[in-house]
């Protein structure tokens, strides 16, 4: 694929006088550099399973951005974000194994972060192709993958190559064009706005400014599906408007999004482009708003841990009840359960257990980032925000493994979309149906143990 890597340029810098570091205070080496990974044909698009044809055109540009860090002990860490629907762990694991082997960062270090646009070409990175997939779809989304796995390699040796003495600092704002999107109804949670239900409006900031003072990097994050549009244009949706508002105001820099647990909140009012640039730019604002708070400096070490979290499933449907399934007139339905029958005559019987993955970065004592795997819902960062809260915290959400909704115990006890509705339309990994009730308690212990809170 014929595309142009556009590596960061750090010859214009933005100098923030007020805020210059002086060069003892620089206890990190940091660099960051950013490739565009729009296709340069059309494609097919992610994100919504009614759609009917491939792309037709480009509302904006679609990025891959990364930042690497390394403290004064040479532990070394990156944060690689894109505007892409997903994150497959096979290409994670591709990306974080060339990253160590290259350039000396550990695996376990490597963070991949996805803004969750639904405007972007459908990634997938296995050749096996599900056989009532278009096979063609299947062929140009699978070649994408490999390049971007390439892509994305190439884009952390820039990012190293660009490091340089550095100060880093946190900040934290809040934006609140985000809402809860699942409302109770009398039969059953709708996708609907819900002005009662939880929300995260916290918008982190890390700052990070080179020794001669010069702002370089600004690492951003909110909690909110990235779905204002689902037009046939690619498009970076208003996290991707809210990264290039940034770099406009800071000629040079590089602005990173990083998606947090936003899998049961939408962007509101939604559905036009003039709606995705002014969320965007609410989000953009307040990024601005988070660097004229009083920074918190962030020092070193910088510790990354990651585990393999095992997940389970409720118990599955028999295969009386997946034949029943075939009759009731909904296309995802039925071709879910064709799948799962299929699978059980193949493989004898249907999936019992998942492993994904839970990282997580400690900044000294000055911040902890969580990187979680999955569509994570809201209930996961305000409970570890609670459970942690003599601490700073950043909870991403869409980290590493971006294998379906990963619901809490309350929202699997309620039920709907993210409770496992939406299963039916995970195709890259066949589920075969809710996850048990303990999926919460797995994650979470997971972070403790990592945080050794426990
Ligand atoms: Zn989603």
């Amino acid at each position: 694929m014929n595309l142009r890597l556009l590596l960061a340029c750090f010859g214009m810098f933005l100098v923030l006088g007020s805020q210059s570091a002086s060069a003892e205070e620089a206890t990190w080496k940091a660099g960051s550099a950013f490739v565009r990974i729009t296709p340069d044909k059309p494609m097919w698009m992610a994100g919504y399973a009614a759609r009917t044809k491939p792309s037709e055109g480009v509302a904006s540009e679609l990025y891959a951005k990364a930042l690497f860090l390394e403290d004064t002990e040479g532990h070394r860490a990156a944060i690689i974000t894109f505007d892409l629907i997903s994150v497959l762990k096979e290409l994670r694991d591709g990306v974080a194994k060339a990253v160590e082997t290259q350039y000396g960062i550990p695996a376990s270090a490597v963070m991949l972060n996805c803004s969750h646009t639904h405007c972007g070409p459908v990634v997938r990175s296995t050749s096996k192709a599900i056989k009532d997939i278009d096979t063609e779809k299947t062929k140009q989304s699978f070649e994408y993958s490999q390049w971007l796995k390439r892509a994305l390699i190439d884009l952390v040796g820039a990012a190293v190559e660009n490091a340089e003495p550095s100060t880093i600092t946190y900040h934290r704002s809040q934006a609140a064009f985000a809402m809860n999107r699942r409302l109770p109804t009398d039969s059953g949670f709708r996708n609907s706005a819900n002005p009662d239900g939880p929300v995260d409006h916290d918008v982190p900031v890390l700052k990070v400014v080179n020794s001669k003072g010069e702002l370089n990097t600004i690492l951003f994050g909110y909690a909110c599906h990235n779905t204002t549009l689902s037009f046939y244009e690619f498009c970076g949706d208003y996290a991707g408007f809210a990264q290039a508002e940034i770099e406009r105001n800071h000629p040079g820099v590089v602005a990173m999004f990083v998606m947090g647990c936003g899998g049961d909140q939408n962007p509101y009012p939604r559905r036009t482009l003039e709606l995705a640039v002014t969320h965007g730019k609410t989000l953009a604002t307040a990024v601005e708003a988070a660097l004229e708070t009083p920074a918190i400096l962030v020092k070193g070490p910088v510790i990354a841990r990651l585990e393999h979290v095992k997940v389970t499933y409720a118990p599955p449907p028999s295969k009386e009840e997946l034949e029943s399934r075939l009759k009731t007139g909904n296309k995802y339905i039925a071709q879910h359960a064709q799948r799962l029958l299929t699978q059980l005559e193949t493989e004898g019987k249907l999936r019992d257990s998942y492993s994904t993955l839970v990282q997580t970065f400690q900044f000294g004592h000055d911040l902890t980032l969580v990187a979680l795997p999955g569509e994570t819902v809201v209930d996961f960062s305000l409970r570890l925000k609670r459970e942690f809260s003599d601490r700073h915290m950043w909870i991403a959400g869409y980290s590493n493994d971006v294998f379906a909704y990963v619901p809490s115990r309350r929202i699997l006890q309620e039920g709907g979309y993210e409770g496992g509705g939406a299963l039916v339309y995970f195709t890259a990994i066949l589920h075969p149906g809710p996850f048990a009730e303990d999926i919460e308690e797995r994650i979470i212990d997971s972070v403790h143990r990592q945080l050794k809170s426990k």
